[in-house]
């Protein structure tokens, strides 16, 4: 078997707080106790959302609670490229095309049903409708974004965390965009070129991705790259003690204001431990006594409530 990889992938457009915290201890834990290399993948193509100071307090975050990773950080915004040529290829073979729909159009379009969550599956309205990119633009007078043409297939995998899943997901999510109008490449597809060239083969991340898996899944089998679909675990999430994910609202749970008020990070490492099925006492001083002590069958199953 070759090497074990898996990747730290904090988004900077927040900072980050206790429950992303946890995430990544557990993350962090899997991968030393079982020799895995962690990646660190800043994920920072969302444009204005994302804030360079953030960036420079995630890595001090990062080292605070003793959370290190193997080589230097990658950068999406430097693998625009990448992404690019991933793109092309899908569009190439008439898996992916142009959409010119605005969102509003999507939302409101008569025959559209509703995902699960509330959210909108897109109809197909511009599914083989326009021949190239450039007659989607000529038509609609703005750049087109660009969709990923879902395969009528369900998508079955086993969660290490979540267990037997499956998925239709052309009919409980739809096509998906994996190019914005304005060429910057989406989430879904920027994760599976990058976790493929990185050669991930453990993800480890919160529940709120799960329905973001059999998405990816797709875009390896399209993409020729099915051998190199990662085994994934998405944990429960920290929530507030509304039961909604922990937020804002929840009050300021930002490690950053832990560490400038004074709380050591022992204190802070105790708390996340207990959160991921570890007891260690209040007080954590070196994360790597935790290394060891994890297992993934006493991790809780259901949400953490944060209060
Ligand atoms: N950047 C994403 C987040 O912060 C994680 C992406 C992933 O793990 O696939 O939620």
């Amino acid at each position: 078997m070759g090497e074990m990889i898996t990747r730290l992938a904090p988004s900077p457009t927040g900072a980050l707080h206790l429950g992303n915290a946890r995430t990544f201890l557990v993350n962090w834990i899997m991968a030393r106790q079982e020799g895995w290399r962690i990646l660190l993948r800043i994920e920072d193509l969302d444009g204005p959302r994302i804030k360079r100071d953030l960036v420079t307090e995630l890595m001090e975050d990062l080292s605070w609670l003793g959370l290190d990773y193997d080589g230097a950080p990658i950068y999406q915004s430097s693998r625009r490229g990448e992404y690019a040529t991933a793109i092309e290829k899908l569009l190439r073979v008439g898996l992916a095309y142009p959409c010119v729909c605005s969102r509003r159009e999507v939302e409101t379009a008569a025959s559209a049903p509703h995902a699960e969550d509330g959210s909108t599956v897109y109809p197909g309205t511009c599914r083989g409708r326009f021949a190239t990119m450039a007659e989607a633009q000529a038509f609609s007078g703005r750049p087109a974004a660009i969709r990923f043409r879902v395969p009528d297939q369900t998508v079955r995998w086993t969660d290490g965390v979540a267990g037997e899943q499956s998925c239709d997901v052309a009919r409980q999510l739809g096509d998906f965009v994996i190019a914005k109008a304005d060429g910057t490449a989406a989430y879904q597809l920027a994760v599976v070129v990058d976790d493929a060239d990185g050669g991930v083969t453990h993800v480890v991340r919160g529940d709120d991705l799960l329905d973001s898996t059999p998405r990816q899944m797709l875009l390896y089998q399209s993409l020729g790259m099915a051998e190199k679909i990662p085994k994934y675990f998405h944990l429960p999430l920290v929530v507030g003690p509304d039961r909604r994910r922990l937020a804002k609202r929840h009050g300021d749970t930002r490690l950053a204001t832990y560490r400038e008020s004074g709380v050591p990070a022992s204190r802070i490492l105790g708390l996340l431990a207990k959160w991921s099925g570890i007891d260690a006492g209040e007080h954590v001083h070196d994360i790597r006594s935790l290394i060891g002590r994890f297992d993934l069958s006493l991790l809780p199953r259901s949400p953490i409530v944060c209060d």
